[in-house]
């Protein structure tokens, strides 16, 4: 009985390393890469269609300095948000090539109406 039970700890203490080596960061993170959006929904919480916080953005250096300083905390999981993150296309997708590179699951949320089926092959 004693046996069983030193092994199953052991398996335990197997999983618990594994899942320490897969998170050696933080798990997740999400950034508002634009307010903007090309559609304007009533719900909207950040009221992303009126176009309000266009010159608060990051410009795309910033975004890619911004993407390889992230990349040093090898992060578990990175989304992209918004606004409509499609509205900012060329340096998302930069800026998910580095991400991805460190080793970052990176996903974005999109409203789909500018998703062009290159856009699609892009990721
Ligand atoms: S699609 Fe999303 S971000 Fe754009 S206005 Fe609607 S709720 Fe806001």
């Amino acid at each position: 009985m004693k046996f069983i039970e030193s092994r199953s700890i052991e398996k335990d203490n197997d999983a618990s390393l594994k899942h320490a080596k897969l998170l050696r960061g933080p798990y997740q993170m999400s950034f508002d890469i634009t307010y903007n959006c090309n559609l304007k929904c009533l719900h909207c919480f950040n009221r992303s269609g009126e176009n309000l916080w266009i010159d608060r953005e990051l410009s795309d250096r910033e975004i890619i300095e911004f993407a390889k300083d992230l990349a040093q905390l090898e992060l578990f999981n990175f989304c992209f948000c918004g606004g409509e993150p499609l509205l900012r296309f060329e340096v998302m997708l930069q800026a998910a090539e580095i991400l991805s590179a460190s080793g970052s699951m990176v996903s974005f949320v999109s409203n789909g109406n500018l998703l062009t089926k290159k856009r699609q092959k892009g990721f």
